[in-house]
């Protein structure tokens, strides 16, 4: 059975939806803060009273118009509104402002690059809309609430074409998207608090077929991987119906990922009737030329040119370029602690090696490091002056990183510095020589190994403060002292 799902090739359309990280609603002054009490952040507007009016936030528009420019769209000129009518408690005024008609942008496209194969990733079209309120089920009282906050945050919906052959080509693209807009600061791209929604629209034809098969709508993914294992799930789910020569429903269906299976939520047959029509309480929007080409010319620096830089400019390997740039945060930190004159080797170092490991052992994003880049840029520098030894720098670097201590204070106070003192630590391995008589004698008969073993010894001797260099100096001096004279 097996060979038979080789015949088949899955098609993938994206509908991506992005929650614009404006201070306030698309049509009033209501605050967008995430995860204020229920029902805080409302007013007639939003609620939909009669007799209210809408006004469109300025910034939506500029928001929008800097994710088209970035992914290569044509920005309509003059784009409107329109009313999409529905029933539904979420939805205080009976219709959604969205734009059906003329969207702000079409026609763009991404390139991702997968195993070194570049694709472009057709993007049919972006609009402004906004969201509805949020309802809250309450199954053990059998009751439903709903909260008004989020109804009126604006967002943007992405369109891709169904240019997709596979999960890992989703992946790449969404993260590529994220990147972008997070270094746009547009959006904070968050999947698990709802900030960056992506449905999955999936079809499966036999390879080399020209049409396109019958669709689903996946919805509700949490998470990549809750996206890889849906595309999986449902291009296996539509080749086995196939196979049955059963035909897949037009549906929509929602993605369960604690049972790592899809059902359906509602067919397309009964597709709602929106009676789409252009939004009378609101002006088409004018976008100039002048006002493209100014949003064109202030755009961030991304990804790519910022790899670029860092190998030039910093001349760190394109490799260590590649991780710190993967995340805006981390690229951020790297910057700064740079401008605070650490070594750029060195903050790469300390980014990719004991930030990404205390990152997955805390389970903690990039964006929610909260240490400064002064406290990273004065460890490195105590490092560099060898104040302190390699050892005791990790220590106090899992300090700086959960409670951003200042490492010139810690390291006073908890009396770390290097001990750089030649005699006294003469003193020291004279004593540990005398009370490791065995290595010594492997040593001065050739075991060069033995050596490993009276470093550590000193090294505990000298509560881990020692400077390794200087005693592994001393130790060979202090051995060969030692040849002859008869252990
Ligand atoms: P609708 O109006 O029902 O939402 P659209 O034509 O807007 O449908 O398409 C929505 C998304 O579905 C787009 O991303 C599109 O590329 C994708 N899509 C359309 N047809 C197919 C298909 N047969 N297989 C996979 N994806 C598809
Ligand atoms: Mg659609
Ligand atoms: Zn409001």
């Amino acid at each position: 059975m097996n060979n038979h799902y080789n015949e088949f090739e899955t098609v993938i359309g994206l509908e991506v939806h992005i929650e614009l990280s404006t201070q306030t609603k698309i049509f009033c002054g209501c605050s967008t803060k995430f995860g204020s009490e229920v029902n805080s952040q409302i007013c007639p507007v939003c609620m939909g009273m009669p007799g209210t009016l809408p006004t469109l936030n300025k910034k939506v528009v500029e928001y929008a118009v800097k994710v088209a420019v970035a992914t290569n769209c044509n920005i309509t000129k003059k784009c409107l509104f329109d009313r999409k009518n529905y029933f539904y408690p979420d939805n205080p005024q009976n219709y959604q402002i969205s734009q059906l008609y003329l969207p702000i942008c079409t026609n763009g496209f991404l390139e991702i690059n997968n195993e070194n194969i570049c694709k472009k990733i057709g993007i049919h079209e972006i609009h402004m809309e906004e969201d509805a309120g949020k309802l809250i089920h309450d199954e053990a009282l059998g009751k439903s609430y709903v909260d008004y906050n989020r109804a009126g945050v604006p967002l943007i919906e992405i369109v891709t074409e169904a240019d997709f052959r596979s999960a890992d080509e989703v992946i790449l693209f969404l993260e590529k998207l994220r990147l972008i807009i997070q270094y746009l600061e547009v959006s904070d791209c968050k999947l698990n608090e709802g900030s960056m929604r992506v449905d999955i629209n999936l079809s499966v034809r036999k390879t080399g077929e020209s049409e396109y098969g019958t669709r689903t709508e996946m919805k509700n993914l949490n998470s990549f991987r809750a996206i890889k294992r849906a595309i999986e799930s449902e291009t296996k789910r539509q080749v086995d119906i196939i196979l049955n020569k059963e035909e897949v429903i037009l549906e929509t269906r929602r993605w369960d990922d604690s049972k790592g299976e899809s059902y359906s939520m509602r067919s397309k047959e009964d597709a709602r009737d929106y009676r789409y029509f252009p939004e009378p309480d609101l002006m088409p929007i004018n976008i100039s030329g002048d006002y493209i080409e100014y949003i064109k010319t202030n755009l961030p620096e991304f990804r790519d040119e910022k790899i670029e830089r860092y190998v030039k400019e910093y001349d760190i390997p394109k490799y260590d370029a590649e991780i710190i740039t993967s995340e805006k945060a981390l690229a951020n930190l790297f910057e700064e602690t740079v401008l605070c004159g650490a070594n750029p080797k060195k903050v790469s170092n300390y980014i990719m090696g004991e930030t990404l490991k205390l990152m997955k052992e805390r389970e903690i994003e990039a964006e929610q490091i909260s240490f400064s880049p002064n406290n990273l840029a004065c460890l490195i520098d105590l490092d560099d002056r060898k104040v302190i030894n390699s050892t005791v720098a990790k220590e106090v670097f899992v300090k700086v990183f959960d409670e951003d201590i200042n490492p010139v204070q810690y390291v006073n106070e908890h009396g770390l510095a290097q001990n750089n003192d030649a005699d006294e630590l003469t003193e020291i391995i004279e004593k540990v020589l005398d009370n490791n008589a065995q290595s010594v004698s492997d040593y001065l008969n050739g075991k060069d190994r033995a050596i490993g073993y009276l470093v550590g010894q000193t090294m505990k001797e000298t509560k881990g403060k020692a400077n390794p260099e200087l005693v592994k100096e001393i130790l060979k001096k202090s051995l060969e002292n030692r040849r002859g004279v008869g252990v």
